[in-house]
Parts: C-alpha cells; structure tokens; sequence
C-alpha cells in the first residue's frame, strides 16, 4: 500500500526524522490559508499523488508570495499530472502539500528497502539526489551504494557512520546523519514498510539534515496490525478495478493485454500469464480467486474482468484441490450466465471431480471452449482473440 508524501511525513515526524513545516490542502483557498499559517517568505506547492517524478511533471513549483501561492495552487489543483511513474494518462491532482522552502544545498538520497535475496534491509544512499536519481543509477551506479543490514543486529553507529562519509557527509552532519538513520530503520521496522525512501535528503548550507520529500510503501500482509496506515489510504489514487476486486477478495492486478485470466492460486496464475505470451498472447490481468471461491465471488470476477473494454476473451485455468472442479464448472455457468458472456471463453480444469465439472460445462449449451493442457488452453484463447 502506498500514502502520499504529507501522510509519509507525518510517519516521519513522529519517528523525530526532520522534516519540514507543512499543512495539506484539499483547496485553493485552503493552500491560501495555510501559507498564511506557515508564514514566508518562500513556500513549495506540492501536488500530492501516489507517485514520484512530480517535480519534472511541473507538480512542484516554488512560491514567493501570496499570490504565488495562488496562482500555483490554482494551476496544480485538479491538473493532470503527468510523471514517469504514471504513464500518459497521468493523474488528476486532488490534494496539495504547502510545505515551508528549505535552504537548500546538497540534495542526498537514502532509502530502506526488503531485499528478498538476502533476507536483509538495504540502505541504499547516494550524494547525487534529487529529481535525476533515476539518471544517476544509469550512468554512474557507482555513485550509488549499498548497505545491508542484519534484520537480527539492525542498523549499527557504524553502518550509519560509513554510509553518511559515503555520502560526503562530514563533521558534525555525521553525527546528525546517524542520529536520523537510526530513527528511519526504526520507523522502517515499527510500520512494517517494504520502502521508505527519502529523496532529496536536504544538507543545508549550516550542515542540517532534513527530508523534503518521503514515499513509502507498505507490506500489505502486514497491514492488519497497522489501522493508523490503513486510515491513510485514498481509493482515488488505486486502480478502480483492483479496489472492486479486493472488496470481495480477489487478488487482482490490472494489466495491458486482451486476454483475461481467472486462476485459482498465486502461483498457477503467474504460471497461466507465463504460458500465454508464450503462445504469442498478452494477459489483461493477474486474478487469483483463491481457495475458497463461490459461485458468487467467480460471478465478480468475470465482472470485474469484463469492465475492462480491452479483454477480447477469457481464459479460466484451476486445479481442483480443496476446490472442486464441479464447483468452480457450477461458478463458471452462473458468472456466464449472469453477464451475458460475449467473448470467447477457453476452461481448462483438472483435478478433483474433474471428470464431472467438465460434463457440467459441455452439457451447460454455452459456448464453452475446453482444453486438457496448459499448452491447448493458451493457444485455444490466443487462437480465439486472435
Ligand atoms: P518528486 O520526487 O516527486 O519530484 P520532491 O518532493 O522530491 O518531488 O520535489 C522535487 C524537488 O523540489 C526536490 O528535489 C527539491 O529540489 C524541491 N523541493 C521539494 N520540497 C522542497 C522544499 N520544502 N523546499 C525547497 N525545495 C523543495
Ligand atoms: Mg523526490
């Protein structure tokens, strides 16, 4: 799960990570207001989205006056703010950051993040932050590095010490930098994130450390113990698709393709995607139904996948496991029956009560298309698209 900058930084200030003065605003006026609050001379407007890159998409822009803060405000409110990270449709602004200017001088980067390879946290830093990172970690990847951190040990004065002359600290910014390290592992940690990255990490012409902007994301298997983080959430930046699927809990993920997929399990879903475009098809999304799918919950799945106007035909692949093949053949002609299917439909099923499940859709009078292997199904729906 994903918040936006001013809710990170609200994490961030009850951990003692400086950050800047700021108030959120959900209006023109409201951003007028709370510059007033804040009080000059030189504030940033930020548009609060779930994504990075806002400062090249001209989301970011620095003000002056009061005027400024006006204009600016007006201008980036309701925009359709196109970055990197949200493709070219872009995303509508609704809420703004008002956040005091800083002094800026040295723009760092750190970040903590899970890596799954070494079961550890990696604190990756850079002295080149800022809104070209990306373009740092292109050409000069050695100007970003890597610290791993024993989850049993966590972060010691060492590491952090090492990392902050790595990034060209010195004197008394290293001390500041360990003191502010230790409170972002520990923040890292408490809220279960799987990133917390600060980019750009200010040093200020005194040597003052202070985070200007803050992304974070959540493990979201871990969120039932966090409802602080939960409160967070804003269904406006989610894909309208996946926040319909998960309200009947399906695991679905939007994707470019026309071929729908309806599977029962993680694994077997990544595995049908796989061998679609192995038979030259492109999936239109993830969708695990899970294990214990009813009739009613393959109906919304089949709605769900429908909504989307790019899906030419669906491709339902399950293992009969705790779930019976005569079940899910059961869910199958009611969903069908129930939207009104109108693009071709490929089943392949197997396992328990496969035999009768596969009679119950050849005897359904839909226009069932079966399959027996992994293989046939795939090109049957890649041949059917086509
Ligand atoms: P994004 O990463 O989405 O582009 P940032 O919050 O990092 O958004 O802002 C982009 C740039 O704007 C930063 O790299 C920094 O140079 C500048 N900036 C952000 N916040 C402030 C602030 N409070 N004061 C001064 N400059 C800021
Ligand atoms: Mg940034």
């Amino acid at each position: 799960m994903k918040i936006h900058e001013y809710q990170g930084k609200e994490i961030l200030r009850q951990f003692g990570v400086p950050v800047p003065r700021g108030i959120p605003a959900f209006t023109v006026q409201e951003a007028v207001e709370a510059a007033q609050k804040l009080g000059g001379p030189v504030w940033v407007v930020k548009a609060q989205i779930h994504a990075g890159g806002r400062g090249k998409g001209g989301g970011v822009k620095l003000a002056r006056s009061m005027d400024d803060v006006k204009t600016l405000s007006e201008q980036i409110l309701g925009m359709q703010l196109v970055t990197h990270q949200t493709g070219p449709a872009g995303q509508k602004v609704r809420r703004l950051y008002i956040e005091e200017g800083a002094d800026i001088k040295n723009e760092l980067y750190v970040s903590l993040v899970t890596d799954r390879g070494t079961q550890k946290v990696a604190f990756i830093a850079s002295s080149e932050g800022g809104m070209d990172i990306e373009e740092v970690a292109h050409s000069t990847p050695e100007k970003i590095i890597t610290e791993m951190i024993d989850p049993l040990v966590g972060l010691t004065a060492e590491q952090s010490k090492k990392i902050a002359a790595a990034i060209g600290l010195t004197g008394a910014s290293i001390d500041q930098a360990v003191d502010l390290f230790a409170k972002l592992y520990k923040c890292y940690m408490d809220t279960d994130a799987s990133l917390v990255e600060i980019n750009p990490l200010n040093c200020d012409s005194k040597g003052n450390l202070i985070a200007l902007d803050a992304k974070f994301n959540f493990d979201a298997n871990a969120l039932f113990r966090h409802p602080e983080i939960v409160a967070y959430r804003d269904l406006d930046e989610e894909d309208p698709a996946e926040v319909e699927a998960s309200k009947f809990d399906l695991a679905y993920i939007s994707l470019d393709g026309n071929i729908g997929c309806l599977v029962n399990g993680a694994g077997l879903a990544m595995s049908t995607m796989d061998t679609i475009k192995l038979f030259g098809g492109e999936p239109a999304n993830f969708l695990d139904v899970g294990g214990g799918a009813t009739a009613e919950k393959v109906t919304e799945a089949f709605k769900i996948m429908l909504k989307n106007p790019e899906v030419k035909g669906i491709l339902v692949n399950i293992f009969g496991g705790i779930m019976k093949c005569d079940t899910i053949a059961e869910g199958v002609i009611t969903a069908c029956k129930a939207v009104n299917l109108s693009v071709p439909l490929v089943v392949r099923m197997k396992g328990t009560n496969e035999e009768l499940g596969k009679k119950m859709l050849a005897e359904s009078g839909l226009p069932i298309i079966a399959a027996d292997t992994m293989a046939e199904a795939a090109t049957k729906i890649v041949a059917a698209v086509k």
